[in-house]
């Protein structure tokens, strides 16, 4: 899938091609934004141009290189993607980390020359660099071995340390249009416009998570979540809430789609979309009753995401008091 089949971000690709044509490539990349966005197929894609026969500098999907890129199976396209211990084994998984042996066998992969092409290293979600492996990989990110690429990909930029970001050519990725992602989710799946919008707006326009979300019924699942937050009043129904929260196993997906509620409520506190994002811009004093509105489902907003990241790897803080605080606050 070459860069024209990317859905959206034509400014973040001119950027990039810009920099193969004129073959100003910088050695390391951060690419950051909103999660499900295309960030890590545009690293792929980045890595499979470096490497395709076409010498184009896009990728053309159908040359060995970039049929071999697509398999999994190309020497020089290396993803590294969090993991999880199990028993000896590192087995993928998203909520996991990515650890210092990982890091090791990328170091040591780099060390061989490129047969043709050039080494590109993914590492997707690079928040999740345990600090041990984000410290063996400082050197070689400053100065990696001639014409290799290191792309690292992440949706919570703000978690990786700034030793790491300091070392990388940043490109801001942005959220999708929202038309644009609305009629792909509605392409993709079948739904109305309508569900799709809502998808959209409750994963913060991202695409893979809004395709997920209608996938698993969570059109379903969010509004049962929503009723339940919604009828829990007092301290004791709060306390009991948070304990059935903080024994699901979809917890984080959960703070995910409350977050999206808090949101839009906020959003729609504010009367429009653009004058909450605008609110500095319109003069926007918060002196108000809806101000005050806003401002504490802002704060809930927060709250919520707080309390995601804490329970989140690499931190796991206790789940059924991290709930309780939450659902204290939320509820109050
Ligand atoms: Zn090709």
């Amino acid at each position: 899938m070459p860069f024209k089949d990317i859905l959206g971000h034509e400014k973040e690709l001119r950027i990039i091609s810009e920099a193969l044509r004129s073959g100003r490539l910088a050695h390391s990349y951060l690419f950051a934004g909103p999660e499900g966005i295309g960030k890590r197929k545009t690293a792929f894609e980045l890595a499979r141009a470096l490497n395709c026969a076409s010498a184009s500098n896009d990728a053309c999907g159908e040359c060995t290189s970039c049929l071999r890129a697509a398999s999994g199976t190309h020497t020089n396209i290396v993803e590294v993607t969090p993991t999880v211990k199990d028993k000896d084994e590192l087995v993928p998984d998203p909520s996991g980390l990515i650890r210092i042996e990982q890091i090791r066998d990328v170091l040591s992969l780099l060390r061989y020359k490129a047969e043709g092409g050039r080494k590109a290293v993914i590492v997707d979600a690079a928040e999740r660099l345990m600090p041990q492996a984000a410290n063996a990989f400082l050197k070689t990110l400053e100065e990696p071995p001639a014409g290799s690429v290191i792309i690292l990909v992440s949706s919570r930029p703000a978690d990786l340390l700034p030793t790491i970001i300091s070392r990388c050519q940043r490109i801001a990725f942005r959220p999708l249009p929202e038309d644009a992602l609305i009629g792909a989710i509605v392409e993709k799946t079948g739904v109305s416009r309508e569900e799709a919008a809502v998808a959209a707006r409750m994963t913060g326009r991202s695409l893979s998570l809004a395709l997920k979300y209608i996938g698993e019924g969570h059109g379903e699942k969010g509004r049962e979540l929503i009723k339940r937050l919604q009828s829990t009043t007092d301290v004791s129904e709060a306390l009991k809430f948070a304990e059935e929260l903080s024994k699901r196993d979809d917890l984080l997906e959960a703070l995910e789609i409350l977050k999206g509620w808090y949101r839009d409520r906020a959003v729609s506190a504010a009367g429009a979309e653009n004058l909450l994002a605008n609110a500095a811009h319109y003069g926007y004093s918060g002196g108000s009753f809806e101000g005050r509105r806003i401002a504490s489902l802002v704060e809930d907003f927060f709250s919520i995401e707080d309390t995601r990241r804490m329970i989140a790897p690499p931190r796991y803080a206790n789940k059924l008091l991290a709930m309780e605080a939450l659902l204290l606050k939320l509820v109050d």
